[in-house]
Parts: structure tokens; C-alpha cells; sequence
């Protein structure tokens, strides 16, 4: 028998756990099967247990909780992020004071240089940055905003990532800042990916050299993994890591599941794959104090074949003689990280969304399984919107 005790598994501890024999089970053990760990998972998890009461079975194929947003100690003992750099911000006091709830908070701004030729420079585009390329000395806003308005190239309708960019800045800071590196970050041009990409970064007349304008801006005090363990723990709450879906499903029997990871692979690709770009990281610690003098150096440059130098001393605030970075290269095949904004791409996905809707017993959440490149406080706030809107009021509850 499937004992509670049996199945209490230590947070924090990668293990491979047993998957019991199926004849030894007697009936449904877990209310909820939740598939991910990460942000949509650990959220829906927490609620469900802590809200709703119910039984929750976690399950990731990784063998850490935190999703994409993992971070842990290297060799060297600096704090590193796994996959890449993940800076919180939101607008939203409810995501804010949700997470606030599991962890302190270190203040943190980020900030963005674009290594340009023999200089680095602010990215976002600000009037610093145009003095610098352009050896001027605007000093007001409005000096700025004619210097971009002379340079901008009117575009009637902006549909795509470079509509966007030359529609507000021209031509040639578009090639500085903004083609080389979306080429690189996702394989197409700006031309094939929707606006929504490149809108992501704002252009400034003023000199604000922070890379986000949110109201809340910080880093989690003890790391990103340590908050998710503390969201996990919970009696309700086991944690099953190392193990995939397709191993889980039928050995720990569940009424309801929670899918977080791809939805086209939910559905065997069914109606083909769905494109997501990955990311191979290159970590390393260097025997210097510092490399640089922010977190993240872009690298618009198509001639590097990383797009961007993250240090990350910078957000954690940690002393250490020496200092780890991680280096990111794009590629098309590996794990699913970003799903790709472009009309053909969310049509695909369109068709497994009604698929989903058909699909009883299962709630899809996630960057992955709603395919959308959402930051991490978004999935926060769809989760807890999907959480109150499917579980939490009884006369909508669809679920047990
Ligand atoms: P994920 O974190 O991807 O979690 C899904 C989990 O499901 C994974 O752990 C996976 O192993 C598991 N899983 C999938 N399929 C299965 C299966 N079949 N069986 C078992 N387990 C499965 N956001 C910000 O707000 N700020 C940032 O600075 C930022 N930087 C980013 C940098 C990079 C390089 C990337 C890739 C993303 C960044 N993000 C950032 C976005 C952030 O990572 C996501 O918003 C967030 O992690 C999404 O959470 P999720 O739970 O939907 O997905
Ligand atoms: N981008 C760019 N140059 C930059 C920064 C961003 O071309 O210096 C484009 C690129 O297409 C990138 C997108 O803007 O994928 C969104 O940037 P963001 O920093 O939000 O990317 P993320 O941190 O999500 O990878």
C-alpha cells in the first residue's frame, strides 16, 4: 500500500523515487497530480493543499524543484542560476505579496549594458546611450525624443519584432542593438517573429539605466530554491523528483491532474511540434573579484555566438575573491524554454489549446503548457487565476 509515510519525501533532496509496483495500489491515493515544479506547478501545489485542502503529488522530471528557475551553489560555493538569469519584477502587489509570503527579499535593480564595438552601453536604448554611440550631449527628454523621431522609420501597421524597433528608434540602432541578437536568440530574423518580442524592451529618452520600470523589483534573500521549498512544504504536499509523467501517471492514481510541461508533448505531438527555442549554458568561475561592472553584458553582435554574460555576484550581493558567470547559447534542439511568438506557431498551438478544453479531469498551466512567454510573476498570477477559477469557488468548481 501507497502509505503516507512511504511517500513523504525530504524537499531538497534529488532522489530518484521508487515508483511502487501498481498491483500493491488501492485506489486513487492523491487528489491532485500536479506535473512541474516550477512556478505554475509549486503555486497550483501550494494553493491546493493549503486552500483547498486536497492530497497533491508533485512530480518533475528533474531531479530539483524551481523549474527553469532554479538556482544553486557551485564549486566555488557562489549562488548560480542553473538556467540562466532570473530577475523578478512585477507591477502586481498580489504576485508580490503571494511570494512575499515565502520568502525575504533582497532589493535589487537590474541593470543591462550592450557591448558595442570597444564600449559598453546602456540597453534599453536611453539618452545615455545615444550621447555615447553619437558623441552628443542631449540633456532633456525632448532633445532626445527629435534626435530618435529624426532617425525612426514610420512603419503603418507594426506587426513584426523589427516593425517595432525601427518604427521607434531607425535603421541603425536597430542593426546595433536588436537584429544580430534576435537572430541569434531565436534562429529568425526579427522580420518572422511577432512584435510582442522585441516590445519586451522599452526605448527611453530619459537616463533611467534600470533594464525594468516595475513597481516591485527584487531578488528572493536565501535564492529562488529556497523559496520553492518552502512553498512545497506542506503535509499535504509530496514530492516525487527525477521522475517523468509518463513513468508517474499510472503508478500513483490520481482524480485530477495539473499539467505544467509542454502541451504539445501531452498530447504525443499529435498535430506535429510545437517550436520552443533552447538554451545550451556555458558556467564558469573566473579567478578575478569581477568581470564586469553590471549582471548582464549583452552581445548584439552576430559574430559572438553567445547572446549575453551573466555575473552573478551582481544580483546576489555575495562577497567571494573570485566570480562565476554563465554564458548562453542559443539552439534549436534541448530542453523547451522559450515558446516562439509568430501567427503560424500560435495557430498550432490553438489547435492543442481545444484539445486541452475537451480534456477532462486536467487543468493546463504554465509558459509551457499555454505556450506563452510569460515572465515568472505572469505565471505566478495565471496560476493563482487558474488556482481561484477552477478549484477554489464551489459553485465553478469543476474539479474535486
Ligand atoms: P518551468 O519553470 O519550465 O517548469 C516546468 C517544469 O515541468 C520543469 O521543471 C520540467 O522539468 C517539468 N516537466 C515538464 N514536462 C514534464 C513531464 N512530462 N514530466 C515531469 N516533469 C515535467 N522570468 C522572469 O520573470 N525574469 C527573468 O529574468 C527571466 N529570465 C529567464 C531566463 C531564461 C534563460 C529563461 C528560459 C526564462 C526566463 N524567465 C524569466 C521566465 C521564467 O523562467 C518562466 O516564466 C517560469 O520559469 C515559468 O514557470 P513554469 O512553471 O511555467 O515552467
Ligand atoms: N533583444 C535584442 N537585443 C537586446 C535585448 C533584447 O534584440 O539587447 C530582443 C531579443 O529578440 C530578445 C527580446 O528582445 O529575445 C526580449 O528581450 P529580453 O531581455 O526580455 O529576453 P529574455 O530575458 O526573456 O531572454
Amino acid at each position: 500500500e501507497l502509505s503516507r509515510e512511504h511517500a513523504v519525501h525530504p524537499i531538497g533532496a534529488p532522489t530518484v523515487w521508487p515508483v511502487p509496483p501498481r498491483s500493491t495500489l488501492q485506489g486513487p491515493a492523491y487528489d491532485v497530480m500536479v506535473v512541474g515544479a516550477g512556478f505554475a506547478g509549486a503555486v497550483m501545489a501550494e494553493r491546493l493543499a493549503s486552500q483547498a485542502g486536497k492530497r497533491v503529488l508533485v512530480v518533475d522530471r528533474r531531479p530539483h524543484v524551481a523549474g527553469n528557475a532554479y538556482d544553486c551553489r557551485d564549486a566555488a560555493g557562489l549562488l548560480i542560476h542553473q538556467y540562466g538569469p532570473h530577475i523578478f519584477h512585477t507591477n502586481s502587489a498580489d504576485v508580490f505579496d503571494y511570494l512575499s509570503r515565502f520568502t525575504e527579499w533582497r532589493p535589487y535593480e537590474h541593470r543591462v549594458l550592450a557591448s558595442v564595438g570597444d564600449r559598453l552601453v546602456p540597453i534599453p536604448i536611453n539618452r545615455t546611450t545615444i550621447n555615447a554611440l553619437y558623441g552628443l550631449s542631449l540633456d532633456t527628454d525632448e532633445a532626445a525624443a527629435a534626435f530618435l523621431a529624426s532617425r525612426a522609420e514610420p512603419v503603418s501597421v507594426v506587426r513584426t519584432s523589427e516593425d517595432v524597433v525601427i518604427s521607434a528608434v531607425g535603421r541603425e540602432l536597430y542593426e546595433t542593438f536588436f537584429r544580430g541578437y534576435t537572430r541569434k536568440q531565436w534562429g529568425l530574423d526579427p522580420s518572422e517573429l511577432d512584435k510582442s518580442v522585441t516590445s519586451r524592451v522599452p526605448t527611453r529618452t530619459n537616463t533611467d539605466p534600470r533594464y525594468f520600470s516595475d513597481k516591485f523589483q527584487a531578488m528572493p534573500a536565501e535564492g529562488y530554491t529556497r523559496m520553492f521549498e518552502r512553498m512545497l512544504d506542506h503535509p499535504n504536499i509530496d514530492l516525487l523528483l527525477g521522475t517523468d509523467y509518463a513513468e508517474a501517471r499510472a503508478a500513483y492514481p490520481h482524480r485530477h491532474l495539473v499539467f505544467t510541461g509542454p502541451i504539445d508533448e501531452y498530447f504525443g505531438h499529435r498535430y506535429g511540434k510545437l517550436p520552443y527555442r533552447s538554451l545550451r549554458f556555458e558556467h564558469e568561475t573566473l579567478a578575478q573579484e569581477w568581470l564586469q561592472p553590471v549582471a548582464v553584458v549583452n552581445y548584439p553582435d552576430e559574430a559572438v555566438p553567445y547572446t549575453r554574460i551573466t555575473e552573478y555576484k551582481h544580483l546576489t550581493g555575495e562577497p567571494h575573491p573570485r566570480t562565476s558567470i554563465t554564458r548562453e547559447y542559443p539552439q534549436a534542439e534541448g530542453d523547451p524554454y522559450y515558446p516562439v511568438p509568430r501567427e503560424e506557431n500560435q495557430a498550432l498551438f490553438k489547435r492543442y489549446e481545444a484539445l486541452a478544453r475537451e480534456e477532462s479531469g486536467v487543468t493546463f498551466v504554465g509558459r509551457l503548457a499555454t505556450y506563452r512567454y510569460y515572465n515568472m510573476d505572469q505565471i505566478v498570477g495565471q496560476a493563482l487565476a487558474t488556482f481561484r477559477k477552477t478549484f477554489a469557488a464551489p459553485d465553478r468548481a469543476v474539479a474535486p
